[in-house]
């Protein structure tokens, strides 16, 4: 989502005649869209802000921007903390900046932006907010409640992207399965994805993040029939026991999270399935974190994001809850789920050497062309062409945890 909105605030900076710059001692605007739903991504932002003081004193007329989560009504504090800062905008709130930065275009009227190469993805938020208030997330204080947008106007942003170039869109919301529900007609994902499928250009449709309580077996079949929907699900669990998700109020049971994931791969044979992790919950025992460790084993997931628990403030569980597992074994229990998970990881993809696999191209990295399949492996190959945006076939001849490398099948392509 910070990704989305930064896109978005680039693309409007754009219009007024900005364009990006590598270094931040370049820019006449330098904007931290900031995360704070751990204490180690909020860290990350503080340290970035106290490195732009001495950009500021070196060249005061320097606008400097914090938006995103970090971002709450109380911003005095933020004032007091961070005097170098000019604007301090609530995440998706940016018309103050863009008021000052359109009249600071105005006088001082910028060279023309360098046609870039259009990128053939984006992201596209379809809800806004979330109404679930799991007990250790900050993400409904901060971003609000549930916020459908309307059918129409997603559809008709997606149609100018396909018409631009773009081949492939990710519908994003925190909870992407309760779209629609609060609009008068009540379209729900799977209404939304038939409608997308049919949009001319584009190539593919992914969408996240799915919740376990809300996935319906309509939007499955959807997944299942809808040719431009990628098979690819991003489903987090949290954890693999039912005490812990009982007090992380998730919702569902284990039991119930496994039956949704068997009737997924009995409709969808080829799917690919993303995790969310945490470890080291207030209360978690040895035996509660086996059980979330066994089900890694038992279904083999394609991706696992593995995170130490981190107590946020206002949240029910910071409230409620002590942080009782210490940090050296919270450390501990993240270290052996990235340890089974690289090894799924790795198994898994050793299974494509020799395969075809096509890939739409996004880019370039160290010198080789990057793609994606459509269960969102990442794939590398070499080729003196541009790629850029083409649906490749690609060979593979190696196989990491992380990803994949091969020739292109039709040479003559790319
Ligand atoms: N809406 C998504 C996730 C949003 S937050 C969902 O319901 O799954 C992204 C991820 O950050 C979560 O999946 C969770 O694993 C992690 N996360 C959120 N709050 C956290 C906290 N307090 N401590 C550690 N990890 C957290
Ligand atoms: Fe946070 Fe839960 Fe909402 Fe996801 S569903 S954003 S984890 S409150």
């Amino acid at each position: 989502m910070n990704k989305a909105d930064s896109e978005n605030l680039a693309g409007k900076l754009e219009q007024f005649g900005y364009q990006q710059v590598p270094k931040p001692e370049e820019a006449d605007i330098i904007i931290l869209n900031s995360c704070v739903v751990r204490q180690s991504a909020e860290d990350k932002v503080v340290n970035k802000l106290s490195n732009l003081k001495s950009i500021k004193r070196n060249y005061p007329d320097t606008t400097i921007v914090l938006t995103g989560c970090m971002v709450n009504s109380h911003i005095d504090h933020l004032r007091e903390r961070f005097p170098h800062v000019d604007f301090f905008l609530k995440p998706q709130q940016f018309d103050d900046l863009l008021a000052h930065a359109e009249k600071q275009a105005e006088s001082a009227p910028q060279k023309s932006a360098p046609a870039l190469g259009q990128s053939p993805t984006a992201f596209v938020p379809i809800i806004q907010g979330c109404n679930n208030f799991c007990s250790y997330c900050i993400v409904p204080y901060r971003r609000g409640r549930e916020k459908s947008r309307p059918v129409a106007e997603i559809l008709d942003e997606i149609q100018q992207l396909a018409q631009s170039g773009v081949k492939e869109v990710t519908l994003l919301g925190q909870n992407v399965d309760s779209y629609g529900h609060d609009l008068s007609e009540k379209p729900d994902l799977a209404d939304l994805l038939a409608e997308v499928n049919r949009i001319e250009g584009l190539a593919r449709i992914r969408f996240l993040t799915s919740h376990p309580k809300d996935m319906s077996q309509k939007l499955i079949e959807a997944i299942a029939s809808l040719e431009k929907v990628c098979e690819h699900i991003s489903l987090p669990v949290q954890a693999g026991d039912n005490e812990i998700l009982q007090v992380m109020r998730r919702g569902y049971t284990v039991e119930q999270y496994k039956d949704l994931i068997r009737r997924i791969r009995d409709a969808v044979p080829d799917v690919a399935l993303s995790n969310d992790i945490i470890v080291g919950f207030p209360g978690e025992t040895e035996a509660q974190f086996q059980q979330t460790f066994d089900l890694l084993e038992e279904f083999r997931f394609d991706t696992v994001h593995v995170a130490a628990y981190s107590p946020r403030p206002g949240t029910i569980a910071s409230r409620r809850l002590e942080d009782n597992v210490p940090a050296e074994e919270k450390r501990r229990r993240l270290k052996l789920v990235e340890e089974i998970q690289e090894r799924i990881s790795r198994e898994k993809n050793a299974g494509f050497l020799d395969e075809r696999v096509r890939i739409l191209v996004e880019g370039r990295r160290s010198g080789k062309w990057q793609g994606r399949t459509r269960g969102d492996k990442l794939v590398f190959f070499e080729s003196e062409k541009d790629c850029l945006g083409e649906l490749v076939d690609v060979k593979i001849d190696h196989a990491g945890a992380w990803s994949l490398r091969g020739i292109p099948a039709v040479t003559s392509e790319c």
